[in-house]
């Protein structure tokens, strides 16, 4: 029987947070025992119990939209991959997993691919997170190994953040670094990143850097290193290989004058970080997507890598460079060889002694030889009708991978599509022939691993609902009716990962493999149950090391090797493009089926935006908050401007989350090129040239019913979910809706007895439906006059409504009883953005501290400080700010 509460990891980021989540109860504990998070959670992880629930979960099979049985969905998958495959070959099939799926899911799906139906056309969403550090890693250290944990963020006295905006994306590891900072304040912290984002909060010092420009500071980096005389040499004489090359075209490229040139930092500003990582020994380089996904991010990788091989600055507390993962389960997947360029166990294709003992060790009937095609070659591959038959597993590739249109389009066209998730709609699964009901976190139970290398247990703590399965069972029953059925025969999670564990062990004799699970592949049940977070590498005993601590590395040598980095030359945008920068917001996750359940999570940033700097949205016409259009070749996107000085001018940022369930004409990657780093094959996400207009509409309307409305036909719609109520921003040019209409979007039948104002000299109509003295629907619409509040009118759906707050709502005043405290900022406490700038300006808080004292803001996750920050720094009279 599933219990009712568990300890488990968080399902978002690779942070891998450590919770305990109890159905029973209404909310989420932290875990202070867990090494990720040592009792801290961010907004999203603090969300989580808001976003359980069946409503719009898959829960029974589906063929062709209609509900079939299991037995029936599974002889379709397997009869239809068995039949291309006799027909075209394995290379003609695919399987497309995910960061999400556990470590016994993507096990057995690569076991199947690789080792029964003999490609390895399995890639991962993972591929589009962090391909290039693999690449960085295996490079460097001869196997891809994380060199760093977590505790290095405590002991570090420099710490680097580059690519990366830690405090939105990896929000418990920045938690961690503030508080190191506070307890330590001669700590220094540089961040180098094109935006002024939430993480620069902390910075003692901001490289605004010119987009993928970074090799070129590492470069410059190595070379400032060689000519200070800051070089380890005799740590680099008994442990490193290639200096000399590195050295060498850093000398070439990498003067102050040539990388301030091509990353437009003054010389000044470059210099200072220069010299403050020259001297300080216990540097630590965190990196993330901003390296990674570029077209040259294996490169940057090793760049930053060979910063720290030529100092001897690894291998140590507080330092080393260390890649942080998006993803739960992006580490996991790389254990077992869910990237179609590895073969299990941290195995590769090269090593036919390894391709002969896995073989033999799963007792494959036809075991793949040869990389097969990853992310963006396997979508092109379906395209071009090679691959035929495709799986798609716990993830959205219609919404995120780079053209991603394209990638629509090549699933349409597509022999045979099967689909597992247990989301119902998403853009991909609308264009599935088989839907697969998977189980969901809180549902399912296997391992993770974090960034950090830590395994840790996913937990059930809910049932699983409907005819929903895990996705290893899924797997192993295709695999069985394949004919595969001796080598899938599991009875339980704990099986596949007492056999992976094993694998592991296979031909490392010597231990010249990191990844080593020998402690752990005679688990009993009960032990694997229980078994606690577990960094590895791992002695015999289960004891976990520090990779590099005695100056081995797992080349052949024995040796670390550096790479000889030629920086490559900055891609410009055309003429009259701005450069498109893309990222996560604060409370989204990925595609937002499940962080947009949580109506908090939604009030940060609740529409698709763009953020653009005043001088360009100057130049372009455009006003902040009005609807923005970013057009590429082939495509666009519609929404609000959000215009900050804190994107530099010739540049703007979108998110990646919403997508065409949330919104009409908001995917992003549809303007990504599909342009890849040729070794990784990950995609540039952060580089795209697109054009800035206004969006052309003559009128706007807004709904926010207690029904779901309906689907409209205008030129820019959002749905915008918030719990009990619904929201729909709409905007079009021509004729506007009528009032009829406008009213039955609502979900109400449009001949209730609605209320109504008009003003016909703006254009403007407010409409309210009530059922007795509870407020259950409002409709407004206007040409040239204002529409309600949103965050102020969504809350008079909270209790029954006076009349008062009634009349000021039709006649588009706040209520004097019900103020309005605007957009949310602090989540935890729902305290609003008017009530924190007002609190600032009247001299109540001059410090994050002080807002929570004032108002409570920024006490629960803490997730909000860097906002709040930065509202005080807007927000503070000048007479009130500290003199410096
Ligand atoms: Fe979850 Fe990441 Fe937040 Fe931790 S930091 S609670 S893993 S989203």
């Amino acid at each position: 029987m599933t219990p009712s509460a568990a300890d488990t990891t968080c399902p978002y980021c690779g942070v891998g947070c450590g919770l305990r989540l109890d159905a029973r109860a209404d909310g989420v504990t932290p875990l202070s025992a867990h090494p990720s998070n040592r009792g801290r959670v961010c907004v999203k992880g603090n969300a989580l119990h808001e976003t359980i629930g069946l409503e719009g979960r898959l829960l029974h099979p589906e063929i062709d939209s209609e509900r079939t049985s299991w037995e029936t969905a599974i002889a379709t998958v397997a009869s239809r991959f068995t039949d291309v495959i006799a027909e075209h070959g394995p290379q003609a099939v695919a399987f497309y997993g995910s960061g999400q799926l556990l470590t016994e899911d993507y096990y057995v799906a690569n076991k199947l691919m690789k080792g029964f139906i003999g490609s390895a056309n399995i890639d991962t969403n993972s591929r589009l997170c962090m391909a290039s550090a693999v690449v960085a890693h295996k490079r460097a250290f001869g196997e891809d190994i994380v060199a760093c944990d977590y505790s290095d963020i405590e002991d570090a006295e420099l710490v680097v953040l580059v690519g990366s905006n830690t405090a939105w994306a990896h929000p418990v590891l920045y938690q961690r670094l503030v508080a190191a900072r506070q307890q330590h304040p001669s700590r220094r912290v540089v961040v180098i990143d094109p935006r002024d984002t939430a993480t620069c909060q902390i910075a003692d010092l901001h490289l605004p850097i010119a987009p993928g420009s970074d090799d070129w500071l590492f470069v410059g980096l190595l070379h400032w290193l060689e000519a200070a005389d800051a070089l380890d040499s005799d740590w680099c004489a008994a442990h490193c290989d290639n200096l000399d090359a590195a050295l060498a075209v850093a000398r070439e490229h990498g003067t102050l004058e040539q990388v301030a040139a091509a990353t437009r930092l003054a010389p000044a500003l470059l210099a200072d970080f220069y010299r403050l990582f020259t001297r300080t020994e216990k540097a630590l380089t965190l990196f993330s997507m901003g390296i990674n996904q570029s077209t040259n991010g294996s490169d940057k990788g090793n760049a930053i890598i060979n910063c720290h091989l030529a100092t001897g600055r690894i291998g140590k507390p507080g330092t080393g460079p260390f890649s942080i993962t998006g993803q739960p389960n992006a580490m996991g997947g790389r254990e077992v060889g869910g990237l179609a360029n590895q073969l299990a166990a941290h195995r590769d294709f090269d090593d036919p002694e390894a391709v002969a003992a896995i073989a033999n060790y799963w007792g494959s009937t036809r075991m793949a030889r040869a990389p097969g095609l990853k992310a963006v070659d396997l979508f092109e591959a379906v395209h071009a009708g090679d691959v035929k038959a495709v799986w798609i597993m716990a993830t959205n590739p219609a919404v995120s991978m780079p053209d991603s249109r394209r990638v629509r389009e090549a699933l349409v066209r597509c022999d045979f599509v099967a689909v597992s998730d247990c989301v119902r709609n998403t853009d991909t699964t609308a264009l599935a022939d088989v839907l697969l009901p998977a189980l969901a976190w809180g549902e399912k139970d296997g391992t993770v691993t974090s960034a950090e290398r830590t395994v840790s247990r996913q937990r059930a703590f809910l049932p699983a609902p409907g005819e929903a399965r895990p996705d290893w069972q899924i797997v192993c029953e295709v695999a069985t009716a394949m004919g595969f059925g001796a080598a899938f025969d599991y009875p339980s999670a704990a099986d596949i990962f007492r056999e992976h564990a094993r694998l592991t062990t296979l031909l490392n004799g010597d231990g010249g493999r990191a990844l080593d699970l020998g402690a752990l592949q005679s688990l009993s049940d009960t032990a694997y149950d229980s078994l606690p977070p577990t960094r590895w590498p791992l002695t015999a005993d289960g004891t976990s090391q520090r990779p590099f601590a005695d100056g081995r590395f797992y080349t052949a040598s024995g040796r670390a090797q550096c790479v000889a980095v030629t920086p490559q030359p900055m891609p410009i945008a055309t003429a009259g493009g701005l450069t498109l920068n893309t990222g996560r917001s604060r409370d989204q996750w990925h595609t937002m089926t499940r962080s947009a359940r949580s109506a908090r999570l939604l009030q940060h940033r609740d529409e698709p935006f763009v953020e653009v700097h005043p001088s360009d949205a100057k130049a372009c016409s455009v006003q902040d908050g009005g609807l923005v259009t970013l057009r590429s070749a082939d495509s666009h996107y519609v929404g609000r401007a959000h215009i900050t000085d804190s994107t530099p001018p010739g540049q703007v940022f979108a998110p990646i989350h919403w997508n065409r369930q949330f919104a009409r004409h908001a995917t992003v990657c549809d303007l990504i090129p599909p342009a890849t780093d040729p070794i990784s094959g990950q995609p540039a996400f952060k580089h795209a040239t697109v054009t800035l207009r206004p969006f052309e509409h003559t009128w706007r309307a807004c709904i926010v019913s207690v029904r779901r409305p309906a689907t409209p036909d205008a030129d820019y719609w959002c749905r915008v979910p918030q719990g009990a109520v619904h929201r729909l921003e709409l905007a079009g040019s021509g004729r506007a809706p009528s009032v009829r209409a406008l009213r039955a979007l609502s979900g109400f039948p449009a001949r209730r007895n609605w209320l109504h104002y008009r003003d016909n000299h703006t254009g403007t109509l407010r409409a309210a439906l009530l059922e007795g003295d509870q407020l259950v629907a409002i409709a407004a619409l206007t040409r040239s006059g204002t529409l309600p509040e949103r965050a102020h009118t969504q809350r008079l759906f909270d209790s029954p409504v006076s009349d008062s707050a009634y009349l000021a709502l039709l006649a588009g005043v706040p209520a004097a009883d019900q103020p309005d405290v605007g957009r949310l900022v602090c989540a935890c406490n729902a305290v609003g953005e008017n009530a924190i700038v007002q609190s600032i300006c009247q001299g109540d808080a001059t410090t994050v501290d002080g807002l929570g004292t004032e108002l409570n803001a920024g006490t629960g996750c803490g997730s909000c400080r860097p906002e709040l920050q930065a509202l005080i720094n807007t927000w503070t009279p000048i007479t009130q700010r500290a003199l410096p």
